[in-house]
């Protein structure tokens, strides 16, 4: 049986939790001349890669070959960070870096700064994403993982605008959908600033 004090101090503890989310909610941050507002916290973010993580592993575990998880620089080495931690199949992390975002919005060419970081020749790759938006860099990855002999190139992102998205290419794994608005935090940037934010936040208008 719960005594008075004991349950005092259960509401003042529900009391200061309520107090502690608010401010998560209410977070505003300022990244040079825009001001960005609370949109995923990070326990969000978490949960939807558990859910992917456990969709990939279903679809790989078991597998004879070691598939490629193709981390794509920069936006995507938070996401791939806390993926791979949650794989359980032999796989090896290869890189490449890809840009068409100029501030808060896309150029629509999208360039390969850095080539892919090892032979992919006859793999089964799996490209991790931080977000899917117009589809410009995806379309560009499928004909660069083509040209360099992957045998198979599946499409994992953390998060898909589908209201920008006018592309055809499958996304086979999607962890979180969101409005078209621009977003930073979690590994995302607004003009290299704000890819250390452990939570994602949106501009606010
Ligand atoms: P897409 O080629 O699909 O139009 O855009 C893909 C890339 O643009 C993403 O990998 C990401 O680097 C960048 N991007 C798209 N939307 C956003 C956004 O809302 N915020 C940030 N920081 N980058 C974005
Ligand atoms: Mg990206």
């Amino acid at each position: 049986m719960l005594k008075q004090p004991q349950i005092f101090l259960f509401f003042i503890n529900r009391l200061l939790n309520l107090y502690d989310f608010r401010q998560i909610t209410m977070n505003r941050i300022t990244l040079k001349d825009k001001t960005f507002k609370t949109s995923i916290p990070y326990e969000r973010i978490s949960e939807a890669i558990d859910a992917v993580a456990e969709k990939i592993n279903q679809d790989f575990n078991g597998c004879e070959d070691i598939p490629v998880l193709l981390c794509v620089l920069n936006g995507s080495i938070m996401f791939t960070a806390e993926l791979m931690k949650r794989l359980t199949f032999n796989c090896q992390v290869v890189s490449t870096k890809l840009t068409s975002y100029v501030g808060t919005s896309t150029t629509g060419t999208v360039k390969q700064a850095i080539g892919l970081t090892a032979d992919i020749t006859g793999r089964r790759v799996i490209v991790i994403e931080d977000i899917v938006d117009s589809g410009n860099t995806i379309v560009e990855l499928k004909k660069i993982l083509e040209e360099k002999g992957a045998s198979e190139s599946r499409i994992c992102t953390l998060l898909l605008k589908p209201d920008a998205y006018k592309k055809d290419v499958k996304l086979d794994y999607v962890a979180m959908e969101i409005p078209n608005d621009f977003i930073v935090g979690f590994g995302l940037d607004y003009d290299e600033l704000g890819r250390n934010l452990k939570d994602i936040y949106v501009l606010d208008k």
